[in-house]
């Protein structure tokens, strides 16, 4: 299913401040908020749908990003490619800290386990932090998009104890200041008027337990650093400077606290014979004098193969052949550039004796004279022309 527009979503113009991205979501939040809505389906995704605009748009880089490559340039999720954002019921709580201040969201009985399945969901350890990578691809991979295995060194989950960082389960003990909920409960006050909130317990840092006697082998942090293989999807036509991000593939959490993102860093490796021009790629072709003139077919490279191209006769240097299609899709998936081939008459730069007297009669021949009528336009002025 297409996603909606995050602007769309918020219902704000393109030119929203922070203040009004974020005054509008308050109000989405709360009116889809799945304590006033309970079993709504609807309302559910629709508070889903809200909170992962905000995320999107309230972070400046993300929503630069957004706005230059669209849902592309943004979500990703493990399973899905790079369609969805992934964002758990937990992730929007945390960002309700943002939204509604002082940690917390209006709403109690969400983490009290004041009512209903959603209640009985306990927090856990701290955050992964994100990791960032570099992956260079080459122009034949981004114009069909590529699956890449990566060796990533990160923190991972602690196999011997399952992130819970003891030693075994008679030295894990129920946490006395919050009894074992990971939160507990505060009076606060805002912008509705004073309530009770919740914050995560300080004493279990939110696991619910204490432990007695730590896992040997990652020493009570639940996590080890070690070297993942990572798959990554990278979608057709993202280009140099794009960030994608997996969220989730990053550090993993302390004590099985959820793991950060892993944000991936797109780079262009050069092409022997292909420059590119956003979804355009550009050759330059030499043709020899004769050629030129005569006219001719000659092979030129594709992002897909060679293929054969009449030259006809009396081509001009500065000249520009069209192959439709041939270029680069966008990674918005709509749209598919062009290949232009740019023609360049070459000038012998050594010549022989035999040669030179060819030229010799060939210089004051009058159909040798130059006669471009109207100057000859330069490269980027036709470029320019070309996309008009
Ligand atoms: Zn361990
Ligand atoms: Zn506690």
């Amino acid at each position: 299913m297409a996603k909606r527009d995050y602007y769309e979503v918020l219902g704000i113009g393109k030119s929203a401040s922070q203040q009004e991205i974020k005054k509008s979501y308050r109000k989405l939040a709360i009116k889809y908020h799945p304590d006033k809505n309970p079993d709504n389906k609807e309302a559910e995704e629709k508070f889903k749908e809200a909170a992962e605009a905000y995320e999107i748009l309230s972070d400046e880089d993300k929503r630069a990003r957004y706005d230059r490559y669209g849902h592309a340039g943004v979500s990703g999720n493990a399973g899905g490619g790079f369609s969805g954002s992934g964002m758990t019921m937990e992730d929007i709580f945390r960002q309700f800290g943002d939204i509604f201040g002082d940690g917390g969201s209006p709403f109690d009985s969400f983490f009290g386990g004041g009512g209903g399945g959603r209640g009985q969901q306990r927090a856990r350890g701290q955050r992964g932090s994100n990791l960032r990578i570099k992956v260079a691809l080459s122009l034949e991979e981004i114009a069909k998009g590529v699956t890449k295995k990566i060796k990533v060194k990160k923190h991972i989950v602690c196999d011997a104890c399952n992130g819970t960082g003891a030693k075994d389960s008679n030295s894990v003990t129920t946490c006395g200041t919050c009894r074992g909920s990971g939160y507990v409960r505060q009076v606060k006050s805002t912008f509705l008027g004073q309530m009770q909130t919740t914050v995560i317990c300080p004493t279990c840092n939110g696991t619910g337990q204490t432990i007695t006697a730590s896992c040997p082998k990652c020493k009570g942090d639940g996590r080890v650093y070690a070297e993942e293989t990572i798959e990554l999807e990278i979608p057709a036509g993202v280009e140099e400077g794009m960030q994608l991000s997996l969220r989730g593939k990053g550090n993993a959490g302390m004590r099985g606290g959820p793991a950060g993102d892993l944000l991936i860093n797109i780079e262009e490796k050069a092409h022997d014979y292909l420059q590119r021009d956003g979804m355009n790629l550009i050759h330059e072709l030499y043709l020899n004098f004769a050629d030129a003139a005569l006219g001719t077919s000659v092979e030129v490279p594709t992002i897909d193969g060679r293929v054969k191209i009449k030259i006809p006769s009396g081509t001009q240097s500065g000249k520009i052949f069209r192959l439709k299609g041939k270029g680069l899709p966008s990674v918005q998936s709509y749209g598919q550039g062009d290949q232009l081939i740019h023609v360049n008459v070459w000038t012998p730069k050594k010549l022989n004796d035999q040669e030179k007297d060819l030229l010799e009669k060939m210089r004051g021949m009058s159909n040798f004279q130059p006669n471009p009528g109207k100057a000859d336009k330069g490269f980027f002025e036709k470029m320019r022309d070309y996309f008009k």
